[in-house]
């Protein structure tokens, strides 16, 4: 059976725009016929406690998931796999830039802004030899497309830029485009529902999967939550995590029905609202959450407590 999933970085508490990805994403997998897995990304910043509290978060806004929560820092040997099969096929190549020799070669006018500018594909051996003296290496794909088009549900078909990007970080550790490729398709997840900060990503990973034989997987980037200046919302905003809510008097119910609401779906239940779901009416605009607003209007008919 295929699934879908929310994978989160356990940083922190997760805020009502996180939820309301997470609902999104269970919404889709079990509209869909599909399991709903939870992956923790754990390779990168983890901040102790994290994972225990977003697991009780989403817990608290009723959902649930298939099977037991994987962790990506006990997946190790499947990216190792990976990264050796890539070797093989001559896809990777050493890179010694600093984050700053990036930045400066990246200037440059014939480089796409953000995209590396290829300085390290063609170093010699010999100079490579002396460069890990001064550094580890970090390992890049060497790419032979410019640009690779995805399918998304709410995009339709997106084409976005690849470059020569990092699959293995200079310390060791697997980089983000990698572990969710290995992961997905090794979870047999072939529908991938996140935040739409990560559209421009999805061609880079696309891109990396059909070089590893895997299976194309859907996409459904979902619009963020922005704060009223329209940022991406976060914990300075004000009350927009479940404790900070809590503290002002809000039940993981009322907050879950605030974030069904804002989906334009039905908010007496998780079930409810899958009975309807069609992504084709979802809102296409970024929710904007004043947290103010949140505590006062939204709250009233539904919070109890008060
Ligand atoms: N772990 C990533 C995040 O929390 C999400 C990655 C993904 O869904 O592909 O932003």
């Amino acid at each position: 059976m295929t699934a879908g999933r929310f994978a989160p970085s356990p940083t922190g508490e997760l805020h009502v725009g996180n939820l309301r990805t997470a609902i999104l994403a269970w919404l889709f997998a079990h509209s869909t016929g599909r399991q709903f897995l939870l992956r923790v990304e754990d390779l990168d910043r983890v901040r102790a406690g994290a994972e225990e509290t977003q697991l009780a978060e989403l817990a608290a806004v009723g959902l649930s998931w298939d099977g037991e929560v994987t962790r990506q820092s006990q997946r190790r040997l499947h990216y190792d796999d990976a990264v050796s099969r890539l070797r093989r096929d001559g896809l990777l190549f050493e890179c010694f830039c600093t984050r700053r020799d990036v930045a400066e070669a990246a200037s440059a006018p014939h480089v796409l802004p953000g995209h590396y500018p290829g300085t390290c594909r063609d170093v010699p051996e010999a100079e490579r030899m002396a460069a890990r003296r001064v550094r580890p290496a970090a390992l890049r794909l060497r790419t032979d497309v410019g640009q690779f088009e995805v399918h998304d549900v709410l995009h339709g078909r997106y084409t976005g830029a690849v470059d020569d990007f990092v699959v293995v970080r200079n310390d060791g550790v697997p980089a983000y485009n990698l572990a969710v490729v290995v992961d997905d398709a090794e979870q047999a997840i072939d529908q991938v529902v996140r935040g739409d900060d990560l559209l421009t990503s999805a061609p880079r990973q696309a891109y990396l999967g059909s070089l590893l034989g895997l299976p194309p997987v859907e996409y459904a980037h979902v619009p963020l939550a922005l704060n009223p200046e329209r940022r991406r919302l976060a914990k300075r905003d004000g009350a927009v995590t479940l404790e900070a809510l809590a503290a002002e008097g809000w039940e993981a119910s009322a907050v879950s029905a605030v974030i069904l609401r804002s989906l334009g779906l039905p908010d007496s239940s998780l079930e409810a609202a899958l009975s309807v779901f069609d992504p084709s009416r979802l809102p296409r605009e970024p929710w904007i959450v004043d947290p103010s607003h949140l505590s006062s209007t939204d709250a009233a008919p539904v919070r109890p407590n008060r």
